[in-house]
């Protein structure tokens, strides 16, 4: 038997314990104090409790000082694990903290008590983020029960705070702890889909735009005693599809390849039909290739205000309710793209898919600080959702995949 098929063996002995953390972490709701919650902490506390019997060279608990929980700071864990070599570190993160369960009559089950049913295990939380952590944690045992060492040390990192922004998370990480190398593995496995063949390596820049357009309210029966800014408002939301034209580039990376200008809100006006609207407001989401820096976007969009402001007689206002600009991308070819890879291939037997998104994930954080950083997981898709669940198998399967990595010379 090779060392990989008596982890993998071991693994599949430890359904029943992979079971029962999810029900300890379910029942502690981690909502931070933004979404109502006292923050991470009992359950950061079960899952040190844990990790105690496991061996880890070290437990660093990173409180970060949060005024908002009943606490007064908000935890973060580093768990080292020692392996044949120092030279690199596989770091593997994910998130403790949950979002609200939102409308309870449209779950069939108590969120915060977990159910088993056909192979899956339902409750909030359980697939966004316990699952990969549970098989963080597991794959990691796998490796101790069987008396064998990973072959090169091993960081399990569990984070708080990243559905509201991971200031108090990854944020203060990256702020406090310096021991990450450009040369370690950093898997966030917080996104994914169904067969674990997506590998996220690169995000779009998000630019949400929104514009008040200022003209002169008057009577509509008598036009040219104002300034119609809703005609105008018409007149600039058509010349935004330009953006289209201006920045063509296709990235097949990313689905959909191109960068999208879409107009989406529209504010009401005026509430009546004979007024001329003085005041408009539209907004408009935009998803750009991290090719185009956000400025010449930007720059772009206030030549055509200015424009539309000198044919109209009107004044447009932008402003950014979000600006990130897209963080430099993993290159596919990056040692921990090839790693990953290598280990979904021989685990889930799916040929892997290097890819971009749309939005931004936490793994962002790690590419603007310097660091190449994966997001890949084998799930449903089911965060943020009612009747989350995650299937048993696939906590098995990630866990395997994890220890495949951590076999890797
Ligand atoms: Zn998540």
């Amino acid at each position: 038997m090779t060392n990989f098929e008596k982890i993998s063996k071991r693994i599949d002995s430890y359904e029943k314990d992979m079971i029962e953390l999810q029900g300890i972490l379910t029942a502690i709701p981690a909502l931070s104090p933004v979404n109502g919650g006292e923050g991470e902490v009992k359950k950061a506390e079960a899952i040190i409790e844990y990790l105690k019997g496991m061996n880890f060279s070290e437990i660093l608990e990173l409180n970060a000082p949060d005024e908002s929980a009943p606490c007064g700071y908000r935890p973060n864990i580093i768990a080292i694990y020692k392996g044949k070599s120092s030279k690199k570190t596989i770091w593997i993160m994910t998130h403790m903290d949950i979002v609200p369960p939102g409308d309870l009559n449209m779950w069939e089950t108590d969120p915060y008590k977990i159910e088993v049913k056909d192979g899956k295990i339902y409750g909030r939380g359980t697939e966004d983020n316990q699952q990969s952590l549970v098989s963080s944690i597991f794959g990691l045992k796998g490796f101790i029960d069987e008396g064998l060492l990973p072959e090169y040390d091993v960081g399990l990192v569990f984070v708080a705070d990243e559905e509201t922004g991971s200031q108090f998370g990854l944020g203060h990480i990256l702020k406090e702890y310096k021991k990450f190398r450009p040369e370690d593995y950093i898997l966030v496995p917080d996104s994914g889909n169904f067969d674990g063949s997506m590998i996220e390596v690169a995000e779009k820049s998000i630019l949400w735009v929104q514009f008040t357009t200022k003209g002169k309210q008057c009577h509509a029966s008598h036009p040219a005693k104002g300034i119609n800014s809703f005609r105008a408002a018409s007149h600039l939301v058509v010349k935004l599809d330009e953006l289209y034209k201006i920045f063509p580039n296709i990235n097949n990376l990313f689905a959909p390849p191109i960068s999208t200008f879409e107009p989406t809100k529209k504010e009401g006006n005026v509430p009546n039909i004979n007024t001329i609207p003085g005041k408009d407001i539209f907004c408009l989401d935009c998803r750009i290739l991290p090719e185009y820096p956000l400025e010449d976007v930007i720059k772009t969009i206030k030549n055509m205000c200015n424009d539309i402001e000198k044919t109209f007689n009107v004044k447009i206002e932008m402003d950014f309710p979000n600006k990130e600009e897209a963080a430099p991308p993993t290159q596919a070819d990056a040692p921990v793209v090839k790693a990953v890879s290598e280990s979904i291939r021989s685990v889930y037997k799916v040929e892997p898919v290097p890819m971009g998104i749309g939005g931004g994930t936490v793994a962002a954080l790690f590419r603007k600080a310097g660091f190449s950083a994966v997001c890949c997981s084998k799930h449903d898709e089911l965060a943020h959702q009612p009747n989350e669940y995650c299937k048993i198998k696939n906590i098995i399967d990630e866990a395997k995949m994890f220890a495949h990595l951590m076999l890797q010379e």
